[in-house]
């Protein structure tokens, strides 16, 4: 059954520093109370050991500090594991580890379902059912690291890398992302480094440019066409902001030394992965630090794209190469177990 007490996870330090300010208690009490909700295991105000018992006591009557609940754990042959959490009204989330040479990266959901409807994603087919809170989004990183340090498996790669390219548009769930970013960017708590924090979008122009005067994140945009006509096509919200707009507002977004925008590109066969298309996007971003990442089509049953051949998708990115771009070809993980890219679904099937 929900549970009717507000969730502490919810609040920044600001809101918590208030919140015990306004009963009365000392602000520090409330920066204690947040930098436990950063630590992994700690699921009860009785384990909050530097706070007076009776104030133990009172919070916990009040507040809840609740987590979602692991319902299922899928693990590749690649050591990607797919979680599937369920929320506190049933709703069922996933987000994906993946392991990399020296540390994790999570890839982390920021609602349930999505609006954005791009034709090739399996979350967009489910639709839009809700937005989440900022707790239930740092929560992942909390299930996450639980679950790596119950199998010692952080000792020899933490989770470091944090993508927000999990189910949802990340920038259309804007307050509750913020929030969250600001609680795990925060030095005495979870601590991530901005540089390794990516907020992907599909672009929407207004909060790409909030994006960048609010917070310093790395900032991942899913282009997928080099004109808009293709774009819209696979990228409905294409419509509304296009290539033009997308670019202009990446031009201007604000980017610390060496960081460079990545552009997500799924290669869909005889769609987008032309080498005119290659040549078109090699203009389209010239004057824009960027890094390309080119994704392959993961094909699925209910999808009608097809995967390009290894040559085709080689001749793209040399395309890329020769004009001065990094371009990554990336190298699918989990995809046994669906939970590589566009194939979250939210289901526990
Ligand atoms: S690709 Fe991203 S933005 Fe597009 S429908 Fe899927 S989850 Fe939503």
């Amino acid at each position: 059954m929900p549970n009717s007490r507000p969730n502490l996870r919810d609040l920044s330090l600001p809101e918590i520093e208030a919140l015990f300010t306004q009963k009365g208690l000392p602000a520090f009490r409330g920066r204690q109370v947040f930098r436990w909700l950063s630590v992994a295991g700690v699921d009860s105000f009785q384990q909050m050991t530097d706070l007076p018992k009776e104030l133990r006591r009172d919070l916990e009557r009040e507040f809840s500090i609740a987590l979602p609940e692991l319902a299922r754990q899928e693990v590749s042959r690649d050591g990607t594991r797919k979680l599937a959490l369920r929320l506190e009204d049933g709703e069922i989330i996933e987000c994906v580890l993946i392991p990399e040479r020296d540390h994790y990266t999570l890839c982390v959901s920021s609602q349930v379902g999505c609006a954005m409807g791009c034709a090739f994603c399996l979350t967009g087919r489910m639709g839009f059912r809700r937005n989440l809170s900022a707790g239930e989004i740092t929560s992942q990183v909390l299930k996450a690291q639980e679950i790596l340090s119950s199998q010692g498996l952080d000792k020899k790669k933490p989770l470091r890398n944090l993508v927000f390219m999990g189910m949802g548009e990340p920038l259309a769930n804007y307050e509750a992302v913020i929030k969250a970013l600001n609680i795990l960017l925060y030095p005495k708590g979870f601590d991530f480094s901005p540089r390794r924090v990516t907020v992907s979008t599909v672009g929407l122009v207004p909060q790409i440019r909030r994006l960048g005067q609010e917070i310093r994140v790395k900032l991942a945009v899913s282009l997928h066409a080099a004109d808009d006509q293709i774009r819209t096509s696979l990228v409905p919200v294409n419509k509304k902001y296009p290539l033009e707009e997308i670019i202009k507002a990446c031009k201007s977004f604000p980017l610390k030394r060496g960081w460079r925008i990545t552009f997500e590109y799924v290669l869909l066969a005889g769609i987008n992965d032309s080498l005119v298309q290659a040549q078109r996007l090699a203009k389209l971003l010239r004057g824009v630090p960027a890094k390309i990442n080119l994704i392959p089509f993961n094909e699925a049953p209910s999808l009608p794209f097809k995967r390009p051949d290894d040559k085709t998708v080689l001749a793209f990115q040399e395309i890329l190469m020769q004009a001065g771009y990094v371009a990554t070809v990336r190298q699918s993980k989990g995809q046994d177990i669906a939970a590589a890219c566009g194939q979250l679904r939210g289901v526990l099937s």
